[in-house]
């Protein structure tokens, strides 16, 4: 679906250099989230976020002040001039929010993946004109994500950007959420017209790491941050070990490098041209070379079928594994990375093999 979305500076939101959005990771008191307001509008900051509702994995930990954090964030808003968001999870939620004229609202992580809550939501939000962000969903679906987003889009709602907060994982990682760039990346090839913001306090889990997934987001042109801002981290209610202090957060804008798509500089341009060109070729050399492999492969098959071999050898995989997460490792290319592209080479050898299997069985 061609979805038409409102351009970002089109949203009646205040974003200089980038649509930066900061705040604690729940409202706890009234103090607490006019500190922060307070500290954030000195800081130059001009959208807070605030968890009132928080979706919980496990009940029995603290799931947000409720009703009446929303009159903190207005408040907040009143007295600062910033612009408030907060997360909705049901049709309730979203009347509340515009009772209490919050300015943006978000979708979580677990209500994306539900399509009967988004549903739900959608149908609140008919005839509403603020903007909405809809989280990726916690597992790396990105049906469910683009689902959601037509959803909310069919109720009307052009203002509509996405947030990339990572995907569960059982991977041993030193994240809390894989971020699993390839997702969004493949999100902004089809959609390019929606505005994208990274959350990289839900993907790393950890104040320290914070720094390089954020000049990551950079680096790929998103167009903002969701960042979690808690005046006194060590204490916040929920999400401890992930927020930044106020002054946290100035340092790493400080810091983070924007960067632009492209350079008016011609020698710049006819480097790159030239560079591109070799990468043209070994990509079309990787692509033979792979029709190649897998014109072998379906030789192999049909000697298989033959014999009634089996299309898995299962000790023979194990040694294309070995030997080449270890050549790899030898050309500079990740363990994972090698893991992954010969897996996906298998695959599509074991698809071949048995399409010309139940081909030659007919
Ligand atoms: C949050 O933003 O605090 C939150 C609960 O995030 P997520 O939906 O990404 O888990
Ligand atoms: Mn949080």
């Amino acid at each position: 679906m061609n979805m038409d979305i409102t351009p970002l500076k089109d949203w009646g939101l205040p974003i200089d250099k980038m649509f930066l959005i900061a705040g604690p990771c729940s409202a706890e008191t009234e103090e607490q989230v006019l500190e922060t307001a307070r500290a954030l509008a000195d800081d130059g900051v001009s959208i807070m976020r605030a968890g009132i509702w928080k979706p919980r994995t496990r009940p029995g930990s603290f799931e947000g002040v409720g009703l009446k954090g929303l009159a903190w964030l207005d408040r907040a808003r009143q007295e600062t001039g910033l612009k408030v968001c907060t997360e909705v999870a049901e049709p309730a939620h979203v009347e509340a929010c515009l009772e209490f004229n919050i300015d943006m609202v978000w979708i979580g992580a677990r209500t994306t993946p539900n399509p009967f809550a988004i549903q739900a939501l959608a149908d609140a939000l008919k005839g509403v004109d603020i903007p909405v962000l809809v989280k990726n969903p916690v597992n790396a679906d990105i049906g469910l994500w683009v689902g959601a987003l037509e959803r909310i889009h069919n109720a009307g709602i052009n203002k509509l950007g996405v947030i990339h907060r990572g995907f569960s994982s059982t991977r041993e990682m030193v994240y809390r959420n894989n971020p699993n760039w390839k997702i969004p990346i493949e999100f902004k090839r089809k959609f390019p017209q929606v505005p994208m913001v990274c959350d990289p306090s839900h993907i790393c889990g950890d104040s320290k790491l914070i720094f390089g997934v954020a000049q990551e987001a950079m680096d790929l042109l998103y167009d903002g941050l969701m960042v979690e801002v808690h005046p006194n981290p060590p204490e916040a209610w929920s999400d401890a070990k992930q927020q930044l202090t106020p002054a946290q957060l100035m340092e790493m804008m400080a810091q983070l490098n924007l960067s632009h798509e492209e350079s008016e500089s011609r020698d710049f341009q006819q480097r790159m041209e030239q560079l591109r060109r070799e990468v043209d070729g070994l990509d079309n050399q990787l692509l033979d070379a792979l029709s190649s492999r897998m014109n072998i492969v379906r030789e192999m098959g049909r000697l298989k079928r033959e014999q009634n071999v089996s299309t898995l050898q299962p000790h023979r995989w194990n040694e294309i594994v070995q030997d080449r997460v270890e050549k790899g490792a030898n050309l500079s290319l990740s363990n994972d990375f090698v893991l992954e592209l010969m897996q996906a080479v298998h695959e599509e050898a074991i698809r071949q093999q048995e399409a010309d299997r139940i081909a030659g069985s007919n």
